[in-house]
């Protein structure tokens, strides 16, 4: 794990930062030693991106982002106080590529906040340099506003340039920082532990968000990466196999093996794959990308009919059915091979409820003489993604359910 930080504009003359209350440049200073301290004890790989004099503003922007590109970054971070012309603009913000809403970088903000800052928010700032041409994943942190009086009291009351290292350093540990700690071990992980991993961080962001189905994560992570061995996971840290397809974070090259509609295969040289800092941010980078893919500046969701979507049979015939893979019998193999071999909707569910003995819980679907009107049930049903069977009944039998 190699992280790049940047301390904020020159110590003086061209490319200096902003004078308020308190001087940005020293400040970007302060926070950015201390947060670059916190990540060496940690065990993080820390490149000092920080220029303290150039001829120009641009040159100085050019020699920062040399300075990260030289290395193979995991994040490039900016720190940044802000500044307002009538010197009333207040609170935290954090810029990313197109205002790409990462979890480290919410947490970073949030983190900030917490701590009594207006929390602005994570936007885009595709427009700043050091976020356009950095090669690595880069966040410009705006910590406060240092020309704004309540701002600089609360943070220097808060304890100024350690707490907000010590909370950006938080907001990336679990993403950054303590992956690194784990990968040591991961690499033949049993299966059950395996299952147990990613079910339990497609759980809690299927209650976070509800995007995919626990289930069925965990089914595609076991089969996309035959559980945790894949060249892709052992090296990117990816579970899925997703194309860069836009992703400005690192990429990992490798062949894509693909199937045509006749069921043939044939080898894409060459393909980018998105590349991860921990399992973690791929399981959640993979429900991010079922979110929000689409071909037409989001107008319309590619996977729409899987967002949400809570019985696995249907989220899976939809991804198949969408083009999410193009082997002919990927939804079969899901449902088949992983969701109903190993149990895997026992991540789909919070606490279950079991029926006391002598009882059973019982689901009344509809009962009808009319063919026409048994039909017409089902197809509501359907649209409601239910799968139900017509059978004639024999109401000479006992029910016996
Ligand atoms: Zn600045």
């Amino acid at each position: 794990m190699t992280i790049g930080i940047n301390c904020g504009h020159t110590i003086g003359g061209a490319g200096y930062g902003a004078v308020g209350l308190i001087k940005e440049s020293n400040h970007t200073r302060l926070v950015g030693y201390a947060l670059m301290e916190k990540l060496k004890a940690a065990g993080v790989k820390v490149v000092d991106c920080t220029i303290d004099e150039a001829n120009t503003q641009a040159e100085y922007l050019a020699a920062a982002v040399a300075l990260g590109n030289r290395e193979d970054l995991d994040w490039f971070i900016s720190l940044h106080f802000n500044a307002s012309a009538a010197h009333t603009g207040q609170g935290v913000e954090v810029y990313t590529y197109e205002g790409r809403q990462y979890q480290d970088a919410l947490d970073v903000c949030s983190n900030i906040a917490a701590y009594g800052f207006k929390n602005r928010g994570v936007k885009a700032g595709t427009g700043l340099y050091v976020i356009k041409n950095t090669k690595a994943k880069a966040m410009l942190i705006e910590v406060c506003f240092c020309d704004n009086q309540a701002d600089v009291d609360l943070y220097n009351r808060i304890g100024g340039a350690d707490t907000i290292a010590q909370a950006i350093f938080n907001g990336i540990y679990d993403y950054v920082v303590k992956p690194e700690d784990m990968s040591a071990e991961k690499h033949d992980i049993p299966l059950e532990d395996f299952m147990e991993f990613v079910g339990e961080v497609a759980r809690q962001d299927w209650l976070d968000r509800k995007i995919m189905l626990p289930s069925v994560v965990v089914a595609q992570a076991i089969k996309e990466s035959a559980r945790g061995t894949s060249e892709l996971a052992q090296k990117a840290n990816a579970l899925f196999g997703i194309k860069k397809n836009g992703w400005t974070g690192k990429t990992y090259r490798k062949a894509a093996t693909e199937q045509r509609s006749d069921g043939s295969y044939y080898t894409v040289d060459n393909t980018e794959w998105r590349s991860y800092g921990s399992w973690k941010e791929s399981i959640l980078d993979h429900n991010t990308y079922i979110a929000e893919r689409s071909t037409d500046g989001g107008k319309t969701l590619r996977y729409g009919p899987v967002i949400g979507r809570e019985e696995y049979v249907l989220a899976c015939q939809y991804l198949q059915d969408l083009g999410y893979a193009t082997s002919l019998t990927y939804a079969e193999s899901l449902i088949n091979d992983y969701i109903e071999k190993y149990n895997l909707t026992r991540f789909d569910t919070a606490d279950d409820e079991i029926a006391p003995e002598g009882k059973l819980w019982i689901v009344q679907l509809g009962a009808y003489k009319s063919r026409n009107n048994a039909e017409s049930f089902i197809r509501k049903l359907e649209t409601m993604g239910v799968i139900s069977m017509l059978k004639l009944y024999d109401t000479n039998e006992e029910a016996s359910m």
